[in-house]
C-alpha cells in the first residue's frame, strides 16, 4: 500500500482489494498544513482509475447486495472496533494533514465508531412496511433495495468523519461504493479505508480513488454505472455536481455550505454563551460546515458580551494542532488563508469595525504554516458580505438587534440553512426560537457545533437539496423503496376495480 524512498513515502488507491497505483503513474504532494512539510505523495489519479473502481463495485455489488445486512453488520461492527483501536494513531495522522488540534481530530474519528455502530445495527433492522392490502387474500409490503455502485465526494474538514458517515450507510444498505476524499487530505481516507479492508470486507466493496475533483470527481459522477453520488462539500461544486447528475437521473445528495449563527438574549447565562460561542466560532479554526459565524445579539448585553469575547479571543494559542498547547490549528491551505483575508477589507469597505484580530500570523514558526488570528467584527449590520457569505475560517460577525423575532429574521435569511443556536433561560423565547428558527438543526443554550450521529444532519435552503446525512435520513438516501405484492387467491384480481 504505500512504498518509501528517501523518506517520502508514496501511497496507493484501493481498487478491488488491493492497493495500486493511479494509471498514469502520477502523484501529488500532501503537506502539513501547520508546518508545511511534506506527509507523502498520493495518487494523482484520472478516468481510467475511476473505471476501474467503479468496475471493481460493479462486480462486487451483487455478492453484497445477497450478503445478509447482519453480516455486512458485523463488518461494521469490527470497522468500529479497529477505529476505536486506532483511535489515536489516526487522530495524529489526521491532525498532521488537515491541521485540527488533536482534541478534534479525536472527536472526527470517533464519529466515525459512533457511526459504524448504529449503522452495524441497522444491520438487523433496514425496516420496512407491511401495510394491508385493499384486495382479500392478497399481502402487500415495502422493502428497501440498495442503489446499486455510490460515488462518495467528501471534503477536507472532516477527513475521517464524512467518509465514514457516507460508507458506513451506503455499505450496510447492500451499495458498493467508490470512495473520493478530498485532495488535500487522502491519507485520512487511506487509514479508513486499511481499516475497513482488516475488518474483512469484500474486495470490490470498497474503492478509494484519490486525485482531484475535475480529474476524478467529474468522470465519477459522469460514469454511467454510478447510481448515486453523496457529495459534502462547497455550493459552487455541489451545483456543478447536481447539474452532471441530472442529465444521467441520477439520485444525489447535497451536503454544502453553512452561515450559522448564534442569538443570545439579555436574559442569557453570559458565560455559559460566551464558552459556546468561542467553541463554536473558533474550533476547527472555524472550519466547520456548523461554525459559527455569526452572533446576533440583544442590545442590552451586546457591550458586555463583546467586551467578554475580546479577552477570550486574544487569549486564544495558535499553533500545530499536534501541541497540546495549541487552542486553535492552521488553515487548511493558503489559498484559503489569503481568502479568509480578503473578506478584512470587505468588512472595512461596509463599515464593519474589526475589533481583534484580522491578521495574517507569522510570528516566529507560524509562518511556515496557513495560521490566521481568531477575528471579531464589531458593528455589522443584516445584509453585509461579512454577515452573508461563507468564510470558513476563524471569523466571527458581530450583528446587534432589538428584539426576539429580529434576531429570528436576521438568521434566517441567509441562503444557507444549516445550525443555529440560542442562548436564553426565557422559556417562552425559547420554544419561539426552536419553532421559527428555519434550519436543519437547532441548539437551545449551546453553540451551533456538536450534532450526533443518529439524529439527522443536513440544512435547508442553499445548504443542500433536502436529503438528510446520518440518523436514518442516510438510509432513506441510499436505498429505493420496492413496493411488493402477494396475490394468494387463485385468481386476478385488480385493484380499485374488484372491490
Ligand atoms: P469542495 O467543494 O471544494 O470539494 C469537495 C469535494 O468535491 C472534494 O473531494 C473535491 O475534490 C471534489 N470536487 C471538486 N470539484 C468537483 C467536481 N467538478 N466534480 C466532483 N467532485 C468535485 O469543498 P471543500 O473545500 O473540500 O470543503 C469545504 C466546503 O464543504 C464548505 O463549503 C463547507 O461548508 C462544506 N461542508 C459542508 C458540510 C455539510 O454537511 N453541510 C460538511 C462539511 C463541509
Amino acid at each position: 500500500m504505500a512504498a518509501q524512498t528517501s523518506e517520502i513515502t508514496t501511497y496507493q488507491n484501493y481498487i478491488g482489494g488491493e492497493w495500486v497505483d493511479a494509471a498514469s503513474g502520477e502523484t501529488s504532494e500532501n503537506r502539513d498544513p501547520a508546518t508545511g512539510e511534506l506527509i507523502g505523495l498520493f495518487p494523482r489519479s484520472g478516468a481510467e482509475d475511476v473505471n476501474r473502481a467503479v468496475a471493481a463495485a460493479r462486480k462486487a455489488f451483487d455478492g453484497w447486495r445477497l450478503t445478509p445486512a447482519p453480516k455486512r453488520g458485523e463488518i461494521l461492527y469490527r470497522v468500529g472496533q479497529l477505529l476505536a483501536e486506532r483511535k489515536e494513531e489516526i487522530a495524529r495522522a489526521l491532525t498532521r494533514e488537515m491541521g485540527k488540534v488533536l482534541v478534534e481530530a479525536r472527536g472526527d474519528v470517533q464519529e466515525g465508531v459512533d457511526m459504524a455502530f448504529y449503522m452495524a445495527g441497522e444491520g438487523r433492522r433496514l425496516f420496512g412496511s407491511i401495510v394491508p392490502s385493499e384486495l382479500p387474500n392478497k399481502a402487500a409490503y415495502g422493502v428497501r433495495d440498495p442503489l446499486g455502485v455510490v460515488a462518495c465526494i467528501t471534503p477536507w474538514n472532516f477527513p475521517v468523519a464524512i467518509p465514514s458517515w457516507k460508507t458506513m450507510a451506503a455499505l450496510i444498505a447492500g451499495n458498493t461504493v467508490v470512495l473520493k476524499p478530498a485532495t488535500d487530505t487522502p491519507n485520512s481516507a487511506r487509514l479508513l479505508v486499511q481499516v475497513y479492508a482488516d475488518a474483512g470486507l469484500p474486495p470490490g466493496v470498497l474503492n478509494l480513488v484519490c486525485g482531484t475533483g475535475s480529474e476524478v470527481g467529474t468522470p465519477l459522477v459522469q460514469h454511467p454505472d454510478v447510481a448515486g453520488i453523496s457529495f459534502t462539500g462547497s455550493n459552487e461544486v455541489g451545483r456543478e455536481v447536481n447539474v452532471e447528475a441530472a442529465r444521467q437521473f441520477k439520485r444525489v445528495t447535497l451536503e454544502l455550505g453553512g452561515k450559522n449563527a448564534i442569538i443570545v438574549m439579555d436574559d442569557a447565562d453570559l458565560e455559559l454563551a460566551v464558552d459556546g460561542i468561542v467553541w463554536s466560532a473558533f474550533g476547527t479554526t472555524g472550519q466547520r460546515c456548523t461554525a459559527a459565524s455569526r452572533l446576533i445579539v440583544q442590545k442590552g448585553v451586546r457591550a458586555e458580551l463583546e467586551q467578554r469575547l475580546l479577552e477570550r479571543a486574544t487569549k486564544l494559542r495558535l499553533g500545530p494542532g499536534l501541541e497540546e498547547t495549541t487552542d486553535v490549528g492552521p488553515l487548511i491551505s493558503r489559498s484559503q488563508r489569503d481568502r479568509v483575508h480578503s473578506y478584512m477589507a470587505v468588512a472595512r469597505d461596509e463599515g464593519a469595525r474589526i475589533l481583534t484580530g484580522g491578521e495574517i500570523a507569522t510570528d516566529g514558526d507560524l509562518a511556515q504554516g496557513n495560521f490566521y488570528t481568531p477575528t471579531l467584527l464589531g458593528d455589522v449590520r443584516p445584509g453585509m458580505r461579512v454577515e452573508q457569505e461563507e468564510i470558513f475560517g476563524p471569523v466571527l460577525s458581530i450583528i446587534e438587534v432589538e428584539t426576539l423575532a429580529e434576531a429570528i429574521a436576521v438568521n434566517n435569511n441567509t441562503r444557507y440553512g444549516l445550525s443555529s443556536s440560542i442562548f436564553t433561560n426565557n422559556i417562552n423565547a425559547a420554544q419561539t426560537a426552536m419553532r421559527d428558527l428555519t434550519t436543519g438543526i437547532v441548539y437551545i443554550n449551546a453553540g451551533t457545533i456538536g450534532a450526533e450521529i443518529q439524529l439527522p444532519f443536513g440544512g435547508t435552503r442553499g445548504t443542500g437539496n433536502g436529503h438528510r446525512e446520518a440518523g436514518l435520513g442516510a438510509l432513506e438516501f441510499f436505498t429505493e423503496w420496492k413496493a411488493i405484492y402477494i396475490d394468494y387467491s387463485g385468481r386476478l384480481q385488480r385493484a380499485q376495480i374488484d372491490a
